[in-house]
Formats: C-alpha cells, structure tokens, sequence
C-alpha cells in the first residue's frame, strides 16, 4: 500500500504509476468516517487520450485513473478511495480471461470489511456484459458499480468526470445496497439486466428499455426505483470457483437469405452452446434452424435471442422448441444471452435447467 495524497498529480499529467494488481493506492481521507471506496481499474474511454484537440480518434486507457481522480477534486469529500488496476484496455477487447480476474478482484474488495462498495471504470462496448457477468458471480451485498464515458477525458465536455464523481456516491450510499451491479452513466443508474448500449457515440447511449432505469444520481444525490427483478449476485447460484476457464459459446446474427453455414462452422469450432439473435421473435430462417436443432440433438445449447432490441422471446411461438431442444432467452439481448448461457453450461448441459435459468436470471 501506497500513501500516496489525493489530489496530488495534475490533471492529465499522465503520472504513470506501476500497474500491476497488487498496487493498491490509498487516497486522501478527509475524515476518517469517509466511506471506502475501491476503484478498479479496466481501461476504456474514460481513460482516454486524444491526439489532438479537435481530433476524432483516441487512445483508450492512455490515462491512470489516479490521473482521473485528481481531475474531480469533489471526490475527496465523498469517500476516501483506492485505486487497482485491473486492466488497461478498450472493453472491445475485455475477454473471459479478464472477466475471471475482474470477478475475482471486485470478490476481494467486497469480502474487505473496510470497503463500503466497489468502482469499476470500464469501456461502455462491453459494460453490459461485464456488469451482467459480475451480477452473476460475485457474493456481495455492497455497491459494484461500474462506470465509463463516451468522451475521452480530453474532449471538450467530457462526461468522464461527473459519471465518477456520481458512480462513487452510488457506491458509498447505504441505498445502493442489495441492488446487484450498476451502471452509472450521464446521471442515470442502471441496473446490470436491463442495460444496453445503444448508440455509437452519444453520451446518453444507455438505455434500460425493460424493466426501467435503477434510478437517477445528480450531483451526486441518489433517486433510487425499485428493486431489480431477477436473482442477481447473494442470490445467485453460479460460482467461479474451481473454475479457470469458460465454455465456448458463439453468437450467430440471423438474417434474410440465412444458410446455415455459420451454425456449423460454430459448432466446428467447439462451441458448447450458441446464441442466436434472431429475427423478430427469435427466428430464422429453415436451413438455419435445422442445422440449430441438429446442434442440439448433439449436446450444444442453443439459445434463441433476438436482434430486435426489446420484447420477449418466448418459447414454442413460431419454433417447436419442445422438439428441437432449444432454449428461449426471454428478456435477455444476445450479449446477455451469451454470459448468462456461459455461466449455465459450468452448471449443467440440459436444456430444461438452461431454461429455467433464462427465467430466473
Ligand atoms: N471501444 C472503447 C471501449 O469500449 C470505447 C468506448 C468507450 O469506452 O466509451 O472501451
């Protein structure tokens, strides 16, 4: 452990510190009573550089997060935080391995009786899942939320700094306790099973189009809704441990013209289930199914999703999923699907659970 003071390095200095997961840094404390916070570090955009100060492109996670914290000076009064790195990535690149340790390092923190709730900045591409894979395995009660930007920290109007300063008044707040992972982006909290991305660059790309937003943080003053409406982290049965590696599980993008020799070519590659995110309800096209349903005959998963962004994938509407075996994702998007079929294959290869799980998760 490091002492090192908050805020201490100038903004964007670009003060490099050692990144490795054991370098914890201890913030300033303005009081001792200050909740806890741990930040873990993934990378993304809100650790991002510009070339230039017009320019378009940016590299991802070119800033430290300390660097980030000395930027948003309010923090101090809020929580005294530490910062490790986990990662130092664009969340395109986050991959199981990753998710593994992320699990594992935000487990530690939420197990330390000195830390009131976890931080985890992130790119937004992937947050969904990350957050969605996190509600999923890790036991605690305590705050994890996480949190990125759509501007690099550069930008002109960079969202990055207020979506920190409002993530960790999230984290620290006794409300924000039992509610699974969050997201907090552009002043909204959102809960890990609802999000997703839906905009390429807009800073209020999140959308929680479900079941509805977690609630809305401003200035960091919390308005919380209701509760999320699915098991999640103490109430979740699946567990990492024992466990070093995921199974495979593929997702395929249904489409007019469909054949089906993408589903081989998965199957080829020895996927244990794949996703697919059909048209409209969950369909595709009969060559396609075929070579699904004979994926399933097989042993593999199979998971109807949908491409469509909303609604409910039920079972046996247009498909005889009794008879092909397949599985229906219900409310989860293909991302989700993916994450949630992942961890249900460490448990089982029957379909009849895999779908219960759609049902419970
Ligand atoms: N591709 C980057 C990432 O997901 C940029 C998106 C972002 O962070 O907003 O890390």
């Amino acid at each position: 452990m490091t002492g090192r003071v908050y805020p201490d390095p100038p903004p964007f200095g670009a003060p490099k510190f050692a990144k490795t997961e054991k370098n914890v840094f201890a913030a300033r404390t303005m009081s001792a009573s200050l909740p806890r916070i741990r930040i873990l570090a993934t990378g993304g955009t809100i650790a991002g550089a510009q070339t230039g100060d017009r320019a378009r492109g940016y590299r991802a996670g070119a800033f430290s997060v300390e660097a980030l914290i000395a930027a948003v000076p309010q923090l101090a009064a809020l929580a005294a935080l530490e910062v490790e790195p986990v990662a130092a990535i664009g969340s395109q690149d986050m991959d199981d391995a990753t998710w593994l340790r992320l699990a594992a390092r935000t487990q530690a923190a939420a197990d330390d009786s000195a830390i009131t709730g976890v931080v985890i900045t992130h790119g937004t591409d992937t947050m969904e899942e990350t957050a969605f894979f996190l509600n999923l395995v890790v036991r605690t009660a305590k705050p994890i939320v996480l949190v990125g930007a759509m501007r690099p920290a550069t930008a002109m109007s960079a969202d990055g700094p207020m979506n920190l300063y409002n993530a960790v008044a999230v984290a620290a707040d006794p409300a924000a306790v039992g509610r699974g992972a969050l997201v907090v982006a552009n002043d909204e909290i959102h809960f890990a099973r609802e999000i997703t991305k839906t905009n390429t660059t807009q800073v209020g790309t999140f959308r929680s189009g479900h079941r509805g937003l977690a609630g809305l943080v401003n200035n960091g003053r919390l308005h919380l809704y209701g509760p999320p409406v699915r098991r999640h982290t103490t109430a979740s049965e699946f567990t990492l441990a024992g466990i070093s590696a995921l199974p495979r599980v593929d997702i395929i993008y249904a489409h007019a013209g469909m054949d089906r020799k993408l589903i081989d070519a998965a199957v080829q590659a020895g996927a244990r289930g794949l996703v697919l995110a059909g048209v409209g309800d969950g369909n595709a096209g009969s060559l396609a199914l075929r070579a699904a349903a004979e994926a399933a005959a097989a042993g593999i998963a199979v998971v109807r999703s949908s491409r469509t962004g909303g609604g409910v994938v039920e079972r046996n509407i247009e498909t005889d999923d009794d008879t092909s075996g397949f599985i229906a994702a219900d409310e989860l998007n293909p991302q989700k699907s993916r994450v949630l079929l992942m961890l249900g294959l460490t448990c089982t290869a029957d379909p009849r659970v895999l779908q219960e799980y759609f049902f419970s998760y």
